[in-house]
Protein backbone atom coordinates (compact mmCIF):
# COMPACT_ATOMS: atom_id res chain seq x y z
CA UNK A 1 0.00 0.00 0.00
CA UNK A 2 1.24 3.43 -1.11
CA UNK A 3 0.57 6.85 1.53
CA UNK A 4 1.08 9.78 0.51
CA UNK A 5 0.18 13.35 1.86
CA UNK A 6 -1.16 14.26 -1.38
CA UNK A 7 -1.25 12.48 -4.94
CA UNK A 8 -1.30 14.17 -7.56
CA UNK A 9 -2.96 12.73 -10.96
CA UNK A 10 -0.98 14.69 -14.12
CA UNK A 11 2.41 15.51 -14.53
CA UNK A 12 2.31 18.07 -17.03
CA UNK A 13 3.40 21.47 -16.21
CA UNK A 14 0.39 21.75 -13.61
CA UNK A 15 0.91 18.59 -11.77
CA UNK A 16 4.48 19.38 -12.06
CA UNK A 17 4.26 22.72 -10.26
CA UNK A 18 1.84 22.32 -7.71
CA UNK A 19 4.31 18.65 -6.48
CA UNK A 20 7.73 21.16 -6.44
CA UNK A 21 5.46 23.41 -4.44
CA UNK A 22 4.08 21.22 -1.78
CA UNK A 23 7.53 19.50 -1.72
CA UNK A 24 9.11 22.71 -0.90
CA UNK A 25 6.12 22.99 2.12
CA UNK A 26 7.69 19.55 3.41
CA UNK A 27 4.66 17.45 2.28
CA UNK A 28 5.11 13.95 0.70
CA UNK A 29 4.34 13.95 -2.91
CA UNK A 30 3.30 11.46 -5.28
CA UNK A 31 2.93 12.66 -8.88
CA UNK A 32 0.67 9.57 -11.09
CA UNK A 33 0.80 10.21 -14.95
CA UNK A 34 -0.19 7.02 -17.59
CA UNK A 35 2.55 8.28 -19.94
CA UNK A 36 5.96 9.93 -19.18
CA UNK A 37 5.55 13.00 -17.45
CA UNK A 38 5.12 16.20 -19.39
CA UNK A 39 4.33 14.77 -22.50
CA UNK A 40 0.86 16.29 -23.84
CA UNK A 41 0.07 20.08 -23.91
CA UNK A 42 2.94 21.33 -21.72
CA UNK A 43 5.28 19.68 -24.23
CA UNK A 44 3.20 21.37 -26.59
CA UNK A 45 3.24 24.81 -26.07
CA UNK A 46 4.40 27.82 -27.57
CA UNK A 47 5.40 29.68 -23.93
CA UNK A 48 4.28 32.58 -24.33
CA UNK A 49 3.52 34.61 -20.90
CA UNK A 50 0.45 36.93 -22.20
CA UNK A 51 -2.37 37.56 -19.29
CA UNK A 52 -4.20 39.37 -22.41
CA UNK A 53 -7.50 38.32 -22.88
CA UNK A 54 -8.11 36.68 -26.66
CA UNK A 55 -11.86 37.24 -26.30
CA UNK A 56 -14.66 38.48 -23.89
CA UNK A 57 -15.03 34.96 -22.42
CA UNK A 58 -11.54 35.35 -20.68
CA UNK A 59 -11.95 38.69 -19.06
CA UNK A 60 -12.86 37.05 -15.62
CA UNK A 61 -8.90 35.63 -15.82
CA UNK A 62 -6.95 38.34 -16.88
CA UNK A 63 -6.60 39.33 -12.72
CA UNK A 64 -5.37 35.93 -12.18
CA UNK A 65 -2.97 36.08 -15.66
CA UNK A 66 -1.25 39.37 -14.16
CA UNK A 67 -0.88 37.57 -10.71
CA UNK A 68 0.73 34.52 -12.26
CA UNK A 69 2.87 36.60 -14.48
CA UNK A 70 4.16 38.52 -11.85
CA UNK A 71 5.00 35.27 -10.07
CA UNK A 72 7.40 34.25 -12.71
CA UNK A 73 10.83 35.81 -12.23
CA UNK A 74 10.61 34.40 -8.82
CA UNK A 75 9.34 31.04 -9.73
CA UNK A 76 11.86 30.90 -12.71
CA UNK A 77 14.30 31.77 -9.84
CA UNK A 78 13.79 29.01 -7.65
CA UNK A 79 13.06 26.23 -10.55
CA UNK A 80 16.25 27.44 -11.98
CA UNK A 81 18.19 27.00 -8.68
CA UNK A 82 16.67 24.10 -7.60
CA UNK A 83 17.38 22.12 -10.65
CA UNK A 84 20.19 23.76 -11.99
CA UNK A 85 18.34 23.84 -15.61
CA UNK A 86 17.56 26.86 -17.98
CA UNK A 87 14.50 27.83 -18.79
CA UNK A 88 14.95 29.97 -21.62
CA UNK A 89 12.94 32.54 -19.89
CA UNK A 90 12.62 36.09 -21.58
CA UNK A 91 11.39 39.24 -20.92
CA UNK A 92 11.26 42.18 -23.24
CA UNK A 93 7.27 42.62 -24.44
CA UNK A 94 5.38 41.21 -27.18
CA UNK A 95 3.95 43.03 -30.57
CA UNK A 96 0.30 43.46 -31.29
CA UNK A 97 0.05 43.76 -35.19
CA UNK A 98 -3.02 44.77 -36.84
CA UNK A 99 -3.07 44.04 -40.68
CA UNK A 100 -6.70 44.19 -41.83
CA UNK A 101 -10.08 45.89 -40.92
CA UNK A 102 -9.92 49.89 -39.72
CA UNK A 103 -6.54 49.70 -37.90
CA UNK A 104 -6.39 52.86 -36.24
CA UNK A 105 -9.94 52.13 -34.97
CA UNK A 106 -9.03 48.69 -33.65
CA UNK A 107 -5.83 50.24 -32.38
CA UNK A 108 -7.60 51.93 -29.89
CA UNK A 109 -9.94 49.84 -28.96
CA UNK A 110 -6.94 47.51 -28.39
CA UNK A 111 -5.21 50.19 -25.78
CA UNK A 112 -8.54 51.16 -24.20
CA UNK A 113 -8.81 47.72 -23.62
CA UNK A 114 -6.30 46.62 -22.03
CA UNK A 115 -5.78 50.08 -19.66
CA UNK A 116 -8.92 49.18 -18.62
CA UNK A 117 -7.69 45.45 -17.42
CA UNK A 118 -4.66 46.89 -15.82
CA UNK A 119 -2.35 45.70 -18.54
CA UNK A 120 -0.21 47.36 -19.87
CA UNK A 121 -0.22 48.81 -23.89
CA UNK A 122 1.66 51.57 -25.87
CA UNK A 123 0.26 52.32 -29.64
CA UNK A 124 3.37 52.09 -31.61
CA UNK A 125 3.80 54.48 -35.14
CA UNK A 126 4.30 51.76 -38.04
CA UNK A 127 8.02 53.45 -38.08
CA UNK A 128 8.71 52.59 -34.67
CA UNK A 129 7.51 49.44 -34.63
CA UNK A 130 9.44 48.56 -38.43
CA UNK A 131 12.78 50.03 -36.21
CA UNK A 132 11.96 47.33 -33.11
CA UNK A 133 10.97 44.68 -35.54
CA UNK A 134 12.52 45.19 -39.21
CA UNK A 135 11.43 42.26 -40.31
CA UNK A 136 8.09 43.02 -40.60
CA UNK A 137 5.91 42.94 -43.45
CA UNK A 138 4.32 46.00 -45.55
CA UNK A 139 0.99 45.64 -44.81
CA UNK A 140 0.62 45.90 -41.17
CA UNK A 141 -1.18 48.76 -40.79
CA UNK A 142 -1.21 49.10 -36.89
CA UNK A 143 0.95 47.98 -34.17
CA UNK A 144 1.21 47.87 -30.04
CA UNK A 145 3.48 47.11 -27.76
CA UNK A 146 2.55 44.80 -24.68
CA UNK A 147 5.87 45.67 -22.62
CA UNK A 148 5.18 43.21 -19.54
CA UNK A 149 4.78 39.98 -21.49
CA UNK A 150 7.10 37.81 -21.54
CA UNK A 151 7.91 34.44 -22.48
CA UNK A 152 9.60 30.56 -21.91
CA UNK A 153 10.54 27.45 -23.62
CA UNK A 154 8.18 24.82 -21.85
CA UNK A 155 10.26 21.71 -22.61
CA UNK A 156 13.15 23.09 -21.02
CA UNK A 157 11.08 24.66 -17.99
CA UNK A 158 9.20 21.08 -18.00
CA UNK A 159 12.18 19.24 -17.40
CA UNK A 160 13.61 21.64 -14.74
CA UNK A 161 10.49 21.97 -12.86
CA UNK A 162 10.59 17.84 -12.52
CA UNK A 163 13.76 18.26 -11.36
CA UNK A 164 13.08 21.16 -8.80
CA UNK A 165 10.30 18.67 -7.29
CA UNK A 166 12.49 15.78 -7.29
CA UNK A 167 15.09 17.82 -5.20
CA UNK A 168 12.58 18.58 -2.66
CA UNK A 169 11.42 14.74 -2.53
CA UNK A 170 8.51 14.67 -4.90
CA UNK A 171 7.86 10.96 -6.06
CA UNK A 172 7.22 10.48 -10.12
CA UNK A 173 5.71 7.85 -11.34
CA UNK A 174 5.15 7.98 -14.92
CA UNK A 175 3.19 4.83 -16.65
CA UNK A 176 0.71 4.64 -13.56
CA UNK A 177 -2.76 5.48 -14.73
CA UNK A 178 -5.88 6.50 -12.77
CA UNK A 179 -9.10 5.30 -13.28
CA UNK A 180 -11.06 6.42 -10.17
CA UNK A 181 -10.87 8.26 -7.06
CA UNK A 182 -10.91 6.27 -3.95
CA UNK A 183 -13.68 7.88 -2.02
CA UNK A 184 -15.08 6.77 1.64
CA UNK A 185 -17.62 8.52 3.49
CA UNK A 186 -18.33 11.35 0.97
CA UNK A 187 -14.04 11.86 1.09
CA UNK A 188 -11.73 11.02 -1.37
CA UNK A 189 -8.38 9.01 0.56
CA UNK A 190 -6.67 8.18 -2.63
CA UNK A 191 -6.46 6.97 -6.21
CA UNK A 192 -7.24 3.84 -8.02
CA UNK A 193 -4.74 3.01 -11.00
CA UNK A 194 -5.16 0.61 -14.39
CA UNK A 195 -3.29 -2.40 -12.54
CA UNK A 196 -5.18 -2.41 -9.70
CA UNK A 197 -3.14 -0.55 -6.93
CA UNK A 198 -4.65 2.04 -4.81
CA UNK A 199 -2.63 5.36 -3.54
CA UNK A 200 -3.58 6.60 -0.21
CA UNK A 201 -3.97 9.88 0.41
CA UNK A 202 -4.93 12.84 2.58
CA UNK A 203 -5.08 14.87 -0.52
CA UNK A 204 -5.86 14.03 -4.04
CA UNK A 205 -5.40 16.99 -6.58
CA UNK A 206 -6.58 16.23 -10.12
CA UNK A 207 -4.12 18.07 -12.83
CA UNK A 208 -4.85 15.54 -15.83
CA UNK A 209 -5.20 17.93 -18.46
CA UNK A 210 -8.12 17.47 -20.80
CA UNK A 211 -8.30 14.07 -19.75
CA UNK A 212 -9.54 15.31 -16.57
CA UNK A 213 -13.63 14.61 -17.35
CA UNK A 214 -12.77 10.45 -17.53
CA UNK A 215 -12.14 10.70 -13.79
CA UNK A 216 -15.91 9.22 -13.30
CA UNK A 217 -16.19 10.91 -9.59
CA UNK A 218 -14.64 14.25 -10.86
CA UNK A 219 -16.61 14.19 -14.39
CA UNK A 220 -19.61 16.22 -13.40
CA UNK A 221 -16.94 18.81 -12.06
CA UNK A 222 -14.05 18.71 -14.24
CA UNK A 223 -15.86 19.19 -17.76
CA UNK A 224 -12.87 19.57 -19.48
CA UNK A 225 -12.56 18.63 -23.60
CA UNK A 226 -9.27 18.41 -25.73
CA UNK A 227 -8.80 21.76 -28.08
CA UNK A 228 -5.85 20.81 -30.86
CA UNK A 229 -3.24 23.32 -31.43
CA UNK A 230 -0.44 22.91 -34.50
CA UNK A 231 2.58 24.35 -34.29
CA UNK A 232 5.33 24.47 -36.70
CA UNK A 233 9.04 25.58 -35.69
CA UNK A 234 11.14 27.66 -38.52
CA UNK A 235 14.79 28.14 -38.70
CA UNK A 236 15.93 30.83 -40.48
CA UNK A 237 19.22 33.20 -41.31
CA UNK A 238 17.47 36.54 -42.15
CA UNK A 239 16.67 39.58 -39.71
CA UNK A 240 16.41 37.97 -36.36
CA UNK A 241 12.68 38.77 -34.50
CA UNK A 242 13.10 40.30 -31.29
CA UNK A 243 9.84 40.21 -29.83
CA UNK A 244 6.57 37.89 -29.40
CA UNK A 245 4.54 39.14 -32.70
CA UNK A 246 1.02 38.42 -32.46
CA UNK A 247 -1.60 39.13 -35.69
CA UNK A 248 -5.13 37.92 -35.67
CA UNK A 249 -4.54 34.53 -37.10
CA UNK A 250 -0.77 33.81 -35.62
CA UNK A 251 1.70 34.37 -33.42
CA UNK A 252 5.60 33.75 -33.43
CA UNK A 253 7.76 33.08 -30.39
CA UNK A 254 11.45 33.86 -30.73
CA UNK A 255 13.32 30.93 -29.33
CA UNK A 256 16.49 32.65 -29.78
CA UNK A 257 17.55 35.96 -30.86
CA UNK A 258 20.95 34.96 -33.41
CA UNK A 259 21.12 34.22 -36.60
CA UNK A 260 20.13 31.37 -37.40
CA UNK A 261 17.21 31.93 -35.15
CA UNK A 262 14.47 29.38 -34.55
CA UNK A 263 10.85 30.67 -34.24
CA UNK A 264 7.61 28.79 -33.17
CA UNK A 265 4.62 29.39 -35.24
CA UNK A 266 1.36 28.96 -33.79
CA UNK A 267 -1.30 28.07 -33.32
CA UNK A 268 -5.01 26.55 -34.78
CA UNK A 269 -7.45 26.26 -32.11
CA UNK A 270 -9.29 23.06 -33.19
CA UNK A 271 -12.22 20.54 -31.85
CA UNK A 272 -10.98 17.06 -33.18
CA UNK A 273 -11.16 14.92 -29.76
CA UNK A 274 -8.48 13.39 -28.55
CA UNK A 275 -6.75 12.98 -32.25
CA UNK A 276 -3.42 14.06 -32.08
CA UNK A 277 -2.46 14.55 -35.76
CA UNK A 278 -0.35 17.47 -37.89
CA UNK A 279 -2.70 18.38 -40.62
CA UNK A 280 -1.81 19.91 -44.12
CA UNK A 281 -4.60 22.25 -43.44
CA UNK A 282 -3.44 23.25 -40.28
CA UNK A 283 0.15 24.18 -41.34
CA UNK A 284 -1.32 26.01 -43.86
CA UNK A 285 -3.22 28.18 -42.15
CA UNK A 286 -0.07 29.29 -39.59
CA UNK A 287 2.40 29.11 -42.19
CA UNK A 288 0.59 31.42 -44.78
CA UNK A 289 -0.27 33.72 -41.91
CA UNK A 290 3.14 33.73 -40.73
CA UNK A 291 4.76 34.55 -44.24
CA UNK A 292 2.20 37.39 -44.40
CA UNK A 293 3.42 38.88 -41.31
CA UNK A 294 6.74 38.65 -41.57
CA UNK A 295 7.69 38.07 -45.33
CA UNK A 296 11.66 36.35 -45.08
CA UNK A 297 10.30 33.63 -43.03
CA UNK A 298 8.89 31.91 -46.48
CA UNK A 299 12.54 31.42 -46.83
CA UNK A 300 12.81 29.30 -43.62
CA UNK A 301 13.19 25.78 -42.93
CA UNK A 302 10.63 23.85 -41.11
CA UNK A 303 12.80 21.61 -38.90
CA UNK A 304 9.87 20.19 -36.92
CA UNK A 305 6.03 20.39 -36.49
CA UNK A 306 4.43 19.16 -33.53
CA UNK A 307 0.32 19.46 -31.87
CA UNK A 308 -1.05 18.83 -28.79
CA UNK A 309 -4.51 19.14 -26.34
CA UNK A 310 -5.38 22.28 -24.52
CA UNK A 311 -7.50 21.16 -21.91
CA UNK A 312 -10.59 23.51 -22.39
CA UNK A 313 -13.62 23.98 -20.33
CA UNK A 314 -17.30 25.37 -21.63
CA UNK A 315 -16.58 28.40 -20.02
CA UNK A 316 -12.81 29.10 -21.00
CA UNK A 317 -11.74 29.45 -17.04
CA UNK A 318 -9.77 27.05 -15.46
CA UNK A 319 -11.45 24.65 -12.55
CA UNK A 320 -9.89 25.59 -9.63
CA UNK A 321 -10.37 24.51 -5.89
CA UNK A 322 -12.27 22.33 -4.17
CA UNK A 323 -16.13 20.73 -4.42
CA UNK A 324 -18.26 18.95 -2.23
CA UNK A 325 -15.95 16.06 -2.00
CA UNK A 326 -13.68 16.48 0.82
CA UNK A 327 -9.64 16.09 0.20
CA UNK A 328 -10.40 16.31 -3.48
CA UNK A 329 -8.76 19.93 -5.12
CA UNK A 330 -9.53 20.71 -8.72
CA UNK A 331 -6.28 22.08 -10.97
CA UNK A 332 -7.13 21.92 -14.58
CA UNK A 333 -9.06 23.25 -17.26
CA UNK A 334 -5.81 25.87 -18.11
CA UNK A 335 -6.48 26.15 -21.58
CA UNK A 336 -4.58 28.56 -23.40
CA UNK A 337 -2.79 29.82 -20.31
CA UNK A 338 -1.39 26.61 -18.68
CA UNK A 339 2.10 27.97 -18.52
CA UNK A 340 1.50 31.52 -17.91
CA UNK A 341 -1.07 30.02 -14.83
CA UNK A 342 1.24 27.45 -13.46
CA UNK A 343 2.67 29.26 -10.99
CA UNK A 344 0.37 31.36 -9.76
CA UNK A 345 -1.88 27.83 -9.39
CA UNK A 346 0.73 25.83 -7.98
CA UNK A 347 0.82 28.55 -5.15
CA UNK A 348 -3.00 28.54 -4.42
CA UNK A 349 -3.28 24.92 -4.58
CA UNK A 350 -0.26 24.66 -1.79
CA UNK A 351 -1.64 27.56 0.57
CA UNK A 352 -5.00 25.29 0.39
CA UNK A 353 -4.06 22.11 0.88
CA UNK A 354 -1.27 23.65 3.65
CA UNK A 355 -3.80 26.79 5.31
CA UNK A 356 -6.94 26.23 4.11
CA UNK A 357 -6.83 29.58 2.93
CA UNK A 358 -5.76 31.15 -0.30
CA UNK A 359 -4.20 34.71 -1.13
CA UNK A 360 -6.59 35.26 -3.63
CA UNK A 361 -10.01 34.92 -4.63
CA UNK A 362 -10.34 31.45 -6.72
CA UNK A 363 -14.03 31.52 -6.54
CA UNK A 364 -15.07 32.98 -9.86
CA UNK A 365 -13.15 29.14 -11.23
CA UNK A 366 -14.90 26.97 -8.33
CA UNK A 367 -15.52 23.16 -9.70
CA UNK A 368 -18.92 24.03 -8.45
CA UNK A 369 -19.98 26.24 -11.12
CA UNK A 370 -20.83 24.17 -13.51
CA UNK A 371 -23.45 21.71 -11.07
CA UNK A 372 -25.14 25.09 -9.82
CA UNK A 373 -25.60 25.35 -14.06
CA UNK A 374 -27.06 22.18 -13.91
CA UNK A 375 -29.46 22.55 -10.95
CA UNK A 376 -30.57 25.87 -12.27
CA UNK A 377 -30.74 24.31 -15.82
CA UNK A 378 -33.39 21.08 -14.08
CA UNK A 379 -35.32 23.88 -11.65
CA UNK A 380 -36.17 25.55 -14.59
CA UNK A 381 -37.71 23.06 -16.78
C1 LIG B 1 -0.22 24.32 -29.39
C2 LIG B 1 -0.37 24.86 -27.98
C3 LIG B 1 0.17 26.10 -27.66
C4 LIG B 1 0.07 26.60 -26.37
N1 LIG B 1 0.68 27.77 -26.06
C5 LIG B 1 0.61 28.25 -24.80
C6 LIG B 1 1.29 29.45 -24.46
O1 LIG B 1 1.95 30.07 -25.30
N2 LIG B 1 1.19 29.91 -23.17
C7 LIG B 1 0.46 29.24 -22.22
O2 LIG B 1 0.39 29.71 -21.08
N3 LIG B 1 -0.19 28.08 -22.52
C8 LIG B 1 -0.14 27.58 -23.78
N4 LIG B 1 -0.78 26.44 -24.10
C9 LIG B 1 -1.65 25.81 -23.11
C10 LIG B 1 -0.86 24.96 -22.13
O3 LIG B 1 0.01 24.11 -22.85
C11 LIG B 1 -1.81 24.13 -21.27
O4 LIG B 1 -2.80 24.95 -20.69
C12 LIG B 1 -1.04 23.42 -20.17
O5 LIG B 1 0.05 22.71 -20.71
C13 LIG B 1 -1.94 22.47 -19.40
O6 LIG B 1 -1.12 21.78 -18.49
P1 LIG B 1 -1.67 20.51 -17.71
O7 LIG B 1 -0.59 20.07 -16.82
O8 LIG B 1 -3.00 20.84 -17.14
O9 LIG B 1 -1.98 19.44 -18.87
P2 LIG B 1 -1.02 18.45 -19.67
O10 LIG B 1 0.29 19.05 -19.95
O11 LIG B 1 -1.82 17.94 -20.82
O12 LIG B 1 -0.75 17.29 -18.62
C14 LIG B 1 -1.77 16.42 -18.21
C15 LIG B 1 -1.09 15.12 -17.83
O13 LIG B 1 -2.06 14.25 -17.24
C16 LIG B 1 -1.76 12.94 -17.65
N5 LIG B 1 -2.97 12.13 -17.48
C17 LIG B 1 -4.13 12.25 -18.15
N6 LIG B 1 -5.03 11.35 -17.70
C18 LIG B 1 -4.41 10.65 -16.72
C19 LIG B 1 -4.81 9.58 -15.88
N7 LIG B 1 -6.04 9.04 -15.96
N8 LIG B 1 -3.92 9.08 -14.99
C20 LIG B 1 -2.66 9.60 -14.90
N9 LIG B 1 -2.23 10.62 -15.69
C21 LIG B 1 -3.10 11.14 -16.58
C22 LIG B 1 -1.31 13.09 -19.08
O14 LIG B 1 -0.55 11.98 -19.53
C23 LIG B 1 -0.50 14.37 -19.02
O15 LIG B 1 0.87 14.13 -18.79
C24 LIG B 1 -0.66 25.87 -25.38
C25 LIG B 1 -1.18 24.62 -25.70
C26 LIG B 1 -1.03 24.11 -26.98
C27 LIG B 1 -1.59 22.74 -27.31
Amino acid sequence: MKTYDVAIVGGGIIGGSVAYELGQRGLRVAILDRRELMREASWAAAGMLSPAPNCSAAFPLVPLGRAGLALYPQFIGTVEEASGLRTGYRAGGAIEIIRHGDAERELSTLVALHHGLGLGCEPLRLDEARAMEPALGRDARAAALLPDECSVDPRALAGAVLSAAVSVGVTLRPGVEAISLAIEADKCVGVKTASGETFHAAHVVLAAGCWSSQIPEAAPYAQTFPVRGQIAVLRHCGTPIRHVLRSEHVYLVPRNLESPQTVIVGSTLEHAGYEKRVTSGGLEKILAAANELVPELAHAEIVETWCGLRPGTPDQLPILGSANIEGLVFATGHYRNGILLAPITAKLVGEWIAERRTSFSWEAFSPLRFRRENNDRSANT
